[in-house]
């Protein structure tokens, strides 16, 4: 975000201390306000993680407890879903040995339309993304399908594999792994960037987690020679597997996991700040988030959070949402325009006077404008 959203957002008309400013009573664990209860979830049992679970408890412990909350999940993106998609036709074919077919191309395209059409009825609205994801797929089955036919001993395919180690204590779900007496590796594909932002450097928690899938397949039958990410946009990336490595940072893994046994029955810690909330889904509703987040924030991250003044519905099926924020990066008078209710249904029902929440927000030409960007949050009191 650059800096033009951020000192917009500073000179917004805020009025500290004005009659709007919502009542936070202080109660444990919870503030609550007109309407809308913010939360602060307790850390429950954790008998095992994952190495993305294992990520999520580093980055913020409060987002972990979060995601084992009832109404945890939230909304899935459409990318989500056409990733879930892929990963299964991936899987499908390489169970029914069709990727190393001479007619892997239209199985491959058959089967991701097949799914498509189901998952677009089931939902009634068209997915977005699919043509762009539906090449991507093409290019991924065409790198599989080198790789496998590149075998020159038989080898043991395995797709979507369980598997576990240290007493069960880590677990994990493997894309691929080729058993044979010449090659023995695990993959994962990764439909979205796997790169960090700005770098050619993998995404660390890619690495960590490969490593972690070396350290399964090794307690399963033995260690991998390699483990390669398969990307859906770009050349596959070989991830070093050295056991002490990998070894070393089970540990870490399963520390950590020690480390959550102080917390249950408690709220673990909260790590906010505004390359992690970016990304979490319970930002909407987190007291941390919104006991921390400020106008500093808003080059990285431009949330708003207040009582509704007005709400508007254009034919075409766009709302605008008017709310004075006192809340987050964005404080003042705002309109948030075209909201795709589709996107954020629980805001179909948004009226003046409720309580909203929208994290992701990005700024306009006018002042005091905004839109949501793709995969902003929010929620109603
Ligand atoms: S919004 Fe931020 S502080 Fe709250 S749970 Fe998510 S990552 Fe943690």
């Amino acid at each position: 975000m650059g800096g033009r959203a951020g000192s917009r957002a500073r000179t917004g008309r805020w009025r500290p201390g004005g009659r709007e400013l919502l009542r936070l009573v202080a109660a444990p664990g919870t503030y609550r306000c007109r309407r809308m209860t913010l939360e602060q979830p307790v850390a429950q049992e954790l008998r095992f993680v994952s190495p993305s679970s294992y990520e999520t408890l580093v980055a913020c412990p409060l987002r972990l407890a979060f995601s084992q909350g009832a109404s945890a999940g939230g909304r899935v993106s459409d990318a989500a879903r056409i990733g879930r998609i892929c990963h299964s036709v991936l899987e499908s074919l390489a169970k029914d040995r069709r990727l190393t077919d001479p007619e892997w191309r239209p199985e491959v395209g058959n089967r991701f339309d097949q799914l498509m059409r189901s998952e677009e009825a089931r939902l009634g609205r068209q997915l977005r993304g699919g043509r762009l994801a539906r090449a991507k797929l093409m290019k991924v089955a065409a790198r599989l399908n080198q790789l496998l036919s590149g075998l020159t001993a038989p080898a043991e395919t395995l797709t979507e594999v369980e598997l576990e180690a240290a007493e069960g204590r880590l677990r994990g779900r493997l894309d691929l792994i080729v058993r044979s007496e010449m090659a023995h590796f695990v993959a994962d594909y990764k439909t979205g960037r796997i790169t960090e932002a700005g770098r050619d450097d993998l995404i660390q928690r890619y690495r960590r987690q490969l490593m972690l899938y070396a350290c399964l397949e090794a307690e399963a039958y033995d260690w991998p020679r390699s483990a390669t990410i398969v990307p859906f946009g770009g050349e596959p990336v070989e991830v070093d597997v050295r056991p002490e490595d990998c070894r070393r940072l089970l540990e870490a893994v399963l520390s950590a996991l020690e480390e959550w046994q102080d917390w249950q029955g408690k709220s673990p810690p909260a790590r906010p700040g505004a390359d992690t909330c970016a990304s979490c889904p319970y930002a909407p509703r987190c007291s941390s988030f919104w006991g921390t987040s400020d106008l500093v924030w808003a080059d990285d991250l431009l949330a708003a959070r207040g009582v509704i003044g007005h709400v508007s519905r254009s034919p075409l099926g766009g709302t605008t949402i008017g709310l004075r924020s006192q809340q987050g990066s964005v404080r003042g008078d705002v309109n948030v325009r075209n909201i795709d209710v589709a996107e954020h249904p629980s805001l179909a029902s948004a009226s003046a006077g409720d309580t909203v929440a929208l994290v992701g927000l990005r700024a306009d030409r006018n002042e005091g404008a905004y839109t949501m960007k793709a995969g902003a949050r929010s929620r109603l009191g």
